[in-house]
């Protein structure tokens, strides 16, 4: 058995780690590309929603490195990605690509039918122990990784070299891939950790300290984690001299829905229906109250502006974004909407975003010298 998964994000660490704590032979496809989306819209319909065909070109590129079991997580409630599974399975047979598909279902659904699908992922060389220890550890490795995400959106906006930055995020993630311990993990966070920070103490007694623009990144939990469906967001803004912060992290997702709160992660998304109530008292699939419930937190948190992602046809975060004007209103923070395709071109995204922190700046520099008079800012979505 070969087990291949889509990419999202940093998540390919985390599951690569997973299985080979186990000794499941594993593929890591190549990174979402032009190509990998090319392929996958072939053989996607039209309609279905952007991670279901990247997805799909993820398994045709990971056959070609001899893959031959797709592991995807399932869904449940009212959105499309509980279909993904299956979907997947008969369209990759339709194409011709011989594969087995292992559908992982939250906790909430059938727990003795996940145990068994895990059981059957993991061998029988496995013990149970070990696969708890498996799990355990993959669990930390993404609180490592987000950890040092976190860093790296404040280092973006403060450092001059935009290089720098990524520079220190791609040996910091390739560290984090090849280390097999807790303490590793430790003392890569720790590393990284000192190089920004005294880097940054650096910039601050050459140039002074700098207090930039902050910005909340919502929105549907997939393009938000991926740097290439979001037309690298957090990366442009960073460039432009922005703070961003996120909605979701992988860890505090996978602690609030697959170890059901037992393991917080990193910022913890177990808040966000309390926050939402107000504007949105249900679940609506995917993460569309999570969305509403983080905008409410960024904006009581200050922040200047919020921009939620999420790719076209997305139901629920059709939902989100029609409640967001109201928390606009309620807290005078501008709040812009990306939607994304297979056509979206980056060029696009790049020039939204500069308005976007145009209007952002102005209106703190209007903050400053106070003429703002309590304007409510209102960028238009789409
Ligand atoms: S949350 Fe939206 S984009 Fe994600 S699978 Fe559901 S409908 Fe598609």
């Amino acid at each position: 058995m070969k087990v291949t998964f889509p990419h999202m994000g940093n998540a390919w660490i985390v599951i690569q780690t997973l299985f080979e704590s186990l000794n499941v032979e594993v593929v890591v496809p190549p990174t979402n590309s032009k190509q990998t989306l090319n392929l996958g819209t072939r053989l996607s319909p039209e309609s279905a929603c952007l991670p279901l065909k990247l997805n799909l070109g993820n398994y045709v590129e990971a056959a070609d490195k001899g893959a031959d079991t797709i592991v995807i997580t399932g869904g449940i409630g009212p959105c499309r990605f509980g279909l993904y599974g299956e979907m997947e399975r008969q369209i990759l047979r339709d194409a011709g690509y011989d594969y087995e598909v292992v559908i992982l279902e939250p906790p909430d659904g059938s727990l003795l039918g996940l145990f068994k699908r895990i059981r059957y992922l993991a061998g029988t060389q496995n013990s149970w122990t070990q696969i708890l220890k498996a799990l355990r550890f993959a669990y930390r490795k993404s609180v490592a990784l987000d950890r040092v995400e976190d860093l790296i959106h404040a280092a973006r906006a403060r450092l001059p070299q935009h290089m720098e930055t990524e520079k220190l995020y791609e040996d910091a993630k390739r560290q984090l891939a090849l280390t097999m311990t807790d303490a590793g993990l430790r003392e890569t966070v720790r590393r990284v950790q000192e190089s920004i920070r005294e880097r940054l103490r650096e910039v601050n007694r050459a140039e002074g300290p700098k207090e930039p623009l902050r910005i909340g990144i919502i929105g549907e939990i997939y393009t938000i984690l991926d740097p290439y469906t979001s037309g690298d967001v957090e990366q442009y803004l960073g460039r432009l001299g922005v703070e961003v912060d996120r909605s979701i992290y992988l860890s505090g997702w996978t602690g609030n829905h697959v170890f059901q709160g037992l393991a917080p992660g990193y910022r913890s998304i177990k808040s966000y229906p309390r926050h939402a109530k107000p504007y949105l008292p249900h679940f609506v699939g995917g993460h569309g109250q999570e969305t509403v419930g983080a905008a409410v937190k960024f904006a009581r948190e200050g922040f200047d502006g919020i921009i939620q992602i999420f790719p076209l046809t997305c139901m629920p975060e059709i939902v989100a974004a029609s409640v967001l004007p109201q928390v606009q209103e309620a807290y005078k923070v501008p709040i812009m909407t990306l939607i994304v395709d297979e056509h979206t071109g980056q060029a696009g995204i790049q020039t939204r975003l500069e308005a976007f922190v145009d209007l952002l700046e102005r209106a703190s520099l209007q903050r400053v010298i106070g003429q703002t008079g309590g304007e409510v800012l209102s960028v238009g979505g789409r």
